[in-house]
């Protein structure tokens, strides 16, 4: 998919300067915050890559980059779809980097505050019209064990996921309004020292917004502006995951603070062992036993399939390891509307009790076929 171009989604001129653009992302994101907007996707998705443009444009040495390539990346892994997961539930947009977005804001708007701290109303949705402190909620990895068949034919279901959600008292806002005073982590200066290796470095406080300043915080979240939760999430895992492939559930994650959206959900889905199945991709492959008679003869035998019983036509003259191809009988693909293929091998039997009259046929047979299959190795 070839992204838009950030500064026409901006629109903005390339030479804009860092404060046209933004004041043209902060009219923009008020324009289509999915709170003004609820339930209308095209405005969420728009919301996402308006984000996404001033995540680069907004930061002058992520915009160098993207004005001389063209493209910017932080190379954040969980923007990168699995394996298994591509091409279902969608590129993961706001993979990049949780906080990361708390961090500009307060940049951008440190030393404002939300200008009418209406947030002792205790109801439940939360003032998410115009808070300039948002920070985006992290995403959650769930790991889930499912079966072959659950893998193959998808399945949807209930999980108890522990996340947190928006506190109720204060809205997501993490205080009550009330007098600024200075903030206990940074001691009022905005900034806290984080050492990485031998290297120190300041960065903006994150309970303050690097203001430096705070109202007291709520006292149900203790100012974290969330609370954990258990909840009940339905999922649906599509036919044709594999292990390792990560399934998206929108908006899932631990809420959003100062009104930005929640992370996402990923399940990590973990597929378990057939019995007589095994599978590579889409292509599903088992061994069959043939008797004899069925291998030497021909036969129309029945096979087992992901998706029931099947008809196989043993050719006469069959030998033990060749394989048949049934089409489409393997797993359906994630990337789109296909099936892969199933495999059997076949396996010649003996019969398990040989009596004496099975002895005399077999001896009558090597009389009538006296070849020996080991000349080609030069043995007698
Ligand atoms: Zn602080
Ligand atoms: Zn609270």
């Amino acid at each position: 998919m070839a992204r838009e171009d950030y500064y026409k989604l901006l629109g903005v001129e390339r030479g804009a300067s860092q404060d046209e653009i933004k004041k043209a992302y902060r009219r923009l994101a008020r324009k289509y915050h999915p709170d003004v907007n609820p339930g209308d996707k095209s405005a969420e998705e728009k919301f996402k890559q308006i984000q996404e443009a001033f995540e680069v444009l907004g930061d002058a040495k992520k915009r160098e980059v993207y004005d001389r390539y063209g493209t910017y990346s932080d190379n954040i892994p969980n923007a990168t779809p699995g394996s298994g997961g591509f091409g279902f539930g969608g590129f993961d947009f706001g993979g990049f980097g949780s906080g990361s977005f708390g961090d500009i804001f307060s940049e951008l708007f440190g030393s404002s505050r939300r200008a009418n701290a209406s947030a002792n109303t205790t109801s439940p949705s939360p003032n998410f019209s115009d808070n300039p402190n948002l920070q985006k909620g992290t995403d959650i990895e769930y790991s889930m064990s499912i079966s072959f068949e659950q893998a193959v034919q998808g399945f949807t279901s209930s999980i108890n996921l522990n996340r947190d959600e928006i506190c109720g008292r204060c809205n997501g806002n993490g205080d009550l309004g009330g007098a600024l005073q200075n903030c206990n982590r940074c001691e009022g200066t905005g900034k806290v020292v984080t050492q990485t290796g031998k290297l120190q470095f300041k960065t903006p406080c994150s309970d303050c917004q690097g203001t430096g300043k705070r109202r007291l915080a709520c006292n149900v979240c203790n100012g974290k502006a969330t609370v954990p939760k258990t909840e009940a999430v339905k999922i649906r895992i599509p036919a044709g995951v594999d292990s390792g492939s990560r399934v998206r559930v929108p908006n899932k994650g631990n809420a959003g603070k100062m009104g930005g959206l929640a992370g996402d959900l990923y399940i990590i889905t973990n597929v378990g062992e057939h019995p007589y199945f095994t599978r590579k991709g889409d292509n599903v492959y088992c061994s069959i036993p043939v008797t004899v008679p069925e291998a030497a003869i021909g036969a129309k035998i029945e096979v087992p399939t992901i998706s029931g019983k099947a008809v196989l036509r043993i050719p006469p003259g069959t030998q033990s390891g060749q394989k048949f191809r049934l089409r489409e009988k393997g797993v359906p693909s994630l990337r789109g509307n296909i099936c892969g293929d199933q495999y059997v091998e076949v396996r010649i039997v003996l019969p398990k009790i040989i009596s004496e009259d099975t002895k005399s046929i077999l001896k009558e047979y090597a009389r009538l076929n006296p070849e020996n299959p080991r000349t080609e190795m030069g043995l007698e």
